[in-house]
């Protein structure tokens, strides 16, 4: 990530409030939004311990008083430097926060038809603030179809708010969960959509009549999906697509 960031800016502060544990490797943290802090659906916020600083998409909307994130683990054997710091934070614990939001990963154009959002995991916090802003805001020609791709089902995170989501908006939002490895144990419950999301697109794309005239594709989480998306909708078909890779 970007760390070029001038000392002289005063770091702000952010309490945790809330606390969620999804699965082994999922949490849901709610931290207080400073007076002066402000963002747009979509932007990342810099949370810092000290001094080890990552970025964090937010959840919420920007008319929420809280600032929500949902935060995978990577363990200190896999090179995980902040989030095992942060799976031993409890409520009432402090993080710094770079005063700006960050990020270009926005609804910019707000009159499209429909706005294909694939994430893997944790990819999907920004779509969760576009969801939770302009559904509620009434934008009747935005259609959003949020694709999410896991290994298991309960590593999804917000099913059942986009779920129910998608049932009160249906003309206007379409949540297909996938799982990528439907045989194991864990997800032998699950009846929904198995596959990669980059291998379900295609299928997805040809049902619902998207095409590049009346389509902006946004791509958000694990790196390999996003240049497996580019290369296949972008390259080969000629979808515009805006990306956000949570890491290298
Ligand atoms: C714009 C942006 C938004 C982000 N939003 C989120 C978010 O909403 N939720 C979230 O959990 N993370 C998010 N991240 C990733 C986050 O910033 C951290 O990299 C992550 O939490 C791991 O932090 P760490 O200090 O433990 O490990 P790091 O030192 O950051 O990374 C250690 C190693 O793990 C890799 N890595 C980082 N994240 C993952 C992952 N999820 N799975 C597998 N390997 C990984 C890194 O490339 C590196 O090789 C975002 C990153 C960016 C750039």
């Amino acid at each position: 990530m970007n760390t070029n960031f001038s000392p002289k800016k005063k770091l702000l502060q952010t309490k945790i409030v809330k606390r969620e544990n999804i699965s082994d490797l999922m949490i849901k943290i709610w931290v207080t939004k400073p007076p002066e802090y402000s963002f747009k659906p979509g932007q990342y916020c810099t949370l810092g311990v000290n001094g080890i600083e990552r970025a964090y998409s937010i959840a919420s909307s920007p008319d929420e008083n809280l600032i929500e994130l949902f935060v995978e683990l990577v363990e200190e054997e896999e090179g995980g430097v902040l989030t095992p710091i942060i799976w031993d934070m409890k409520v009432g614990d402090i993080f710094t926060m770079r005063p700006k939001a960050k990020g270009i990963f926005q609804i910019k154009d707000q009159t499209l038809n429909n706005y294909l959002l694939i994430s893997t995991v944790t990819g999907v916090v920004p779509y969760v603030s576009f969801a939770r802003t302009y559904l509620q805001n009434n934008q009747d020609n935005m259609k959003f179809h949020i694709l999410q791709g896991s290994s298991y089902v309960d590593e999804f995170g917000y099913f059942d708010e986009l779920q129910k989501l998608s049932v009160v908006n249906n003309q206007n939002l379409n949540y297909v969960p996938t799982i990528s490895r439907p045989n194991e144990k864990r997800n032998l419950s699950w009846e929904g959509s198995v596959g990669r999301v980059n291998l379900i697109v295609d299928q997805y794309i040809e049902s619902n009549n998207l095409s590049p005239e009346n389509t902006i594709v946004f791509a958000c989480g694990n790196p390999d999906m996003i240049i497996d998306i580019q290369n296949n909708l972008e390259h080969k078909k000629g979808f515009t697509v805006i990306e956000e890779r949570f890491w290298k």
